[in-house]
């Protein structure tokens, strides 16, 4: 068994970057007595309470079965209760695994993850299709180190399996749970989604912070997802801090152990979201367009290095601009852009200026050459929205978006830039498409 804690210890004390912190290995470690982590995605903590186990989240669909089999090689006693730290796909749709091991457990959650699982049932295939692209673009060396299809929802009929367990207790703002020998205090804050709740077990000193920490910058700017909270989130994990936590076990990445070492890493990612939400609403405040807020820097050099807060999955670029839907509404301050021409007629008439595609082309090949790839891209989408499925262009347009793909340090931005690879590759003939 890994000692996840010694691990972590050296990890933040020595501030290692070598390390990979987020391992989707689905076996067990138990750190601390009758306390064990299942590393998976998400994990899935569980206690011993002395009347049946309780489990912190259970898992995604695709590992569900392998993180209730480690659980039984640990401990004999059956898993009566689960609580659901959020209502992401990730820590909610192994539940049923857990139904069909133990019977039935009583399931925990916040009152708001009925209403992510009603909205998951509307748009079950939208969701599916966007984690197909958020995953789809990266190997298993980055981030939350994924490889197959384990958290995109695509291996199901439905993006939550059908199986998937309703919390049948209901949680608001706070309430104790008393199971077995253990105290389980609930607390609700917004931070990753508006229906997260994080525990503090007063006699272990121990926090179960769901997806407070996640051990890579906070996903709290999601280009896909729904709004997120990053001044809640800092707030949460401040309150967690106060609570003098000697052990910190996240949904994802390593536990911590230690109340200096684990305030630390704490109000390390509270200051870096507190920097950026008062940076842009500063900015908002004296009018700026959405435009010169995105390139500006918010943070200060070296936050990005800490082993906790690298930009592997979301990035701050991201985050800013969850901050301007939060505090404002989707338009970015570009009247153009308010109510725009479609891509296609724009795209036409640059196209023309420029005296044709193949001028659009060759003035991205500049830019990549310069190293400009933001550039690029925007010139390689006006080539292929004014020629149709033109394969000449589209190859272009795939390989530089491609590039961009190896640019980028984030699983979701890499992910969208391999989509709009794959979406060019499909168009060009068969012995020409990559792979
Ligand atoms: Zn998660």
């Amino acid at each position: 068994m890994a000692d996840l804690l010694d691990l972590s210890s050296e990890i933040i004390d020595e501030q290692r970057l070598d390390v990979p912190v987020n391992r989707v290995t689905n076996e067990l470690s138990e750190v601390a007595n009758g306390l064990a982590v299942v590393e998976s995605f998400s994990h899935s903590v569980v206690v011993d309470t002395g009347e049946g186990l309780v489990a912190f989240d259970s898992s995604g669909g695709a590992t569900g079965a392998a993180v209730v089999e480690a659980i039984r090689g640990w401990n004999p006693t059956p898993v009566r209760h689960l609580v659901y730290t959020h209502g992401h796909a990730d820590h909610v749709g192994g539940s049923g695994h857990f139904a069909a091991a133990f019977g039935r457990p009583e399931v925990t959650g916040h009152r708001r993850v009925l209403d992510r699982l009603d909205r998951y049932a509307v748009t079950s295939d939208w969701n599916r299709l966007i984690n197909a692209r958020q995953f789809g673009g990266t190997r298993g060396d980055l981030g939350f180190g994924l490889d197959n299809g384990a958290a995109r929802g695509s291996d199901f009929n439905t993006f939550l399996p059908a199986e998937t367990l309703r919390p049948d207790r209901i949680v608001d703002d706070y309430e104790t749970l008393t199971i077995g020998d253990t105290v389980i205090e609930l607390r609700h804050a917004r931070g990753e989604t508006d229906d997260h709740l994080w525990a503090w077990l007063p006699d272990r000193r121990a926090i179960m912070s769901g997806d407070f920490l996640i051990w890579n910058f906070p996903n709290a700017g999601n280009p896909q997802k729904v709004q997120r909270y990053p001044d809640e989130w800092a707030v949460a994990l401040r309150e967690m801090i106060a609570m003098g936590p000697e052990l910190l076990l996240p949904a994802h990445g390593l536990p911590i152990a230690g109340s200096e070492r684990i305030a630390r890493v704490l109000d390390e990612v509270a200051t870096a979201l507190e920097d950026l939400v008062e940076s842009v609403v500063s900015m908002m405040n004296t009018g700026a367009t959405l435009d010169e807020v995105i390139h500006t820097e918010h943070l200060p050099e070296g936050t990005l290095a800490r082993p906790y807060l690298r930009p592997l999955y979301d990035e701050p670029e991201f985050v800013v601009r969850n901050i301007w839907r939060l505090y404002g509404g989707w338009w970015d301050g570009a009247a153009s852009r308010l109510k725009p021409a479609p891509d296609r007629q724009l795209a036409e008439v640059v196209a023309e200026l420029a005296g044709g595609v193949d001028a659009l082309i060759a003035r991205a090949h500049i830019a990549v050459d310069q190293g400009d790839l933001r550039l690029a891209c925007h010139l390689v989408d006006f080539a292929a929205w004014s020629a149709g499925d033109d394969p000449d262009v589209h190859r272009e347009r795939a390989a530089v978006y491609r590039l961009r793909r190896s640019a980028e340090s984030s699983l979701m931005a890499k992910g969208i830039y391999a989509a709009a690879a794959r979406e060019s590759e499909a168009l060009l003939p068969d012995g020409d498409r990559r792979r």
